[in-house]
């Protein structure tokens, strides 16, 4: 998995860039699958993020 710059949410490492916004974020805070971010997916989204 390569680093790519830091998550927008928690700072830690991120590996994906969310497809709705494009903000960078770690696999902790995007679903695994889609990449979307839980800002995205808390705004009435259909991700489901385990925590
Ligand atoms: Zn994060
Ligand atoms: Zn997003």
């Amino acid at each position: 998995m390569a680093m790519i710059g830091i998550c927008s949410i928690c700072g830690r490492p991120a590996a994906s860039t969310c497809p709705l916004c494009g903000r960078l974020v770690c696999p902790q805070d995007s679903d695994p699958v889609t990449h979307v971010c839980r800002l995205c997916a808390g705004k009435g989204g259909r991700v489901r993020i385990t925590t």
